[in-house]
């Protein structure tokens, strides 16, 4: 991480884990390694770790015991995908993936959205506007909290119940995360996702709080959309929204529509955040590990590219982020894309195309 020294060396956790998870990080690494070529003082210290699938066929676990002590000595952690098709998904997800979400209290999950050039999407194919938006999602409670049960099992008067928790400092501090993210941004508005005429106590203390926290940023407009709403709202008038912020269970399928209308998985990045810096955080691509193109050679990588530029501005380093970005765009532009986005070009010429972008940008 970049100290008051300038020191700019970041130790990167790297976990491609299963399916084209290794062939988009593998992709990622090099782009990484093209970047730190290109900057003067910047380095990367990569270590891979062999997580995932395989190591569970070969040692009955997803990774092992001291794996959240492994990944703290780094500064990020870039991951690739989970999911085989011979091991249950509880395994998987609950073998790796959770676990280094959880363990690192990583409490904002940020997802940005754009419509890169020359991608097809749904919306510009309607003739309607351009979008721009960053979903925060909260990452840790409510809906997902895990508490509930099943009564009665299998008989006529069986009951399950699905409890959402949502506590005053898990919601204050998702609130101020993303209130922080718009004040951040050129338009400084935040749309508040909510349903509290429906759901009557966690998301009418998640308005209370948003109102409360609301006043230590006076300079971001603000308001509130119930869920349902929503989906008309990004879907017909997606340039009246910038800064999102929803539920853990809102926020997890409102980031699908915003994939969908943004055109693809491939392209879809998302992090895993600690705001406050205690433990690393996450960055990885949307889409699972895909199983149906993996050894195809025509993974689309540029989700692991976008990821490692939020990774790289986490770092502070908003340079080398910057021409990542630049390079994604003037690629996706020339048409060079994969066949998930209506392209001919495999994983191998997206990658060679972005790091030649790399060099030629000033
Ligand atoms: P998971 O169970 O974790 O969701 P999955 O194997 O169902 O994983 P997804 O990531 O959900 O895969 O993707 C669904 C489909 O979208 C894939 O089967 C694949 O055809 C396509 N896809 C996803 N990511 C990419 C990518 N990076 N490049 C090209 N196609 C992709
Ligand atoms: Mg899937």
């Amino acid at each position: 991480m970049t100290s008051p020294s300038g020191d700019r060396t970041h130790k990167i956790a790297a976990i491609p884990a299963d399916g084209i998870g290794p062939e988009v990080i593998g992709a990622g690494l090099e782009v990484l390694h093209a970047l730190q070529q290109r900057s003067d003082g910047l380095r990367f210290e990569i270590t891979q770790f062999d997580w995932g699938s395989d190591y569970y066929r070969e040692h009955g676990k997803m990774m092992p015991e001291d794996g959240l002590a492994q990944l703290r000595k780094h500064d990020a952690i870039y991951f690739g995908a989970v999911g085989a098709p011979d091991i249950a998904d509880h395994i998987t997800l609950w073998g790796l993936r959770l676990p280094i979400c959880q363990g690192f209290d990583q409490y904002a999950n940020v997802r940005p959205t754009r419509i890169l050039p020359g991608i097809p999407t749904p919306l510009r194919d309607r003739g309607v506007g351009d979008l721009d938006w960053v979903i925060v999602r909260e990452n840790s409670e409510g809906e997902y909290s895990g508490h509930g049960g099943r009564a009665h099992r299998g008989l006529p008067e069986e009951v399950a119940t699905e409890v959402a928790i949502f506590t005053r400092v898990g919601v204050t501090r998702i609130m101020r995360f993303a209130f922080r993210i718009a004040q951040s941004r050129p338009r400084k508005l935040l749309t508040v996702v909510t349903k509290s005429n429906a759901q009557r106590f966690g998301l009418v203390l998640w308005d209370e709080i948003a109102a409360e926290v609301s006043t230590e940023f006076p300079d971001v407009k603000w308001d509130k959309v119930l869920v349902d709403a929503m989906t008309v709202r990004m879907t017909l008038h997606p340039e009246s929204l910038d800064t999102i912020v929803a539920t853990n269970l809102h926020a997890d399928i409102l980031s699908d529509l915003a994939g969908a209308l943004a055109g693809s998985l491939g392209v879809a990045p998302t992090a895993n955040i600690d705001p406050e810096r205690r433990f690393p955080s996450m960055f990885e691509p949307i889409h699972g590990s895909a199983f149906d193109i993996t050894g195809k050679g025509i993974a689309n990588p540029i989700a692991s590219f976008w990821t490692a530029c939020q990774m790289l501005d986490h770092l502070g380093e908003a340079e080398a982020s910057a021409r990542l970005m630049k390079a994604i765009e003037t690629v996706c532009s020339a048409g060079i894309s994969t066949p998930d986005v209506g392209g001919t070009a495999t994983t191998r010429e997206v990658t060679d195309a972005v790091i030649k972008a790399i060099f030629g940008s000033n």
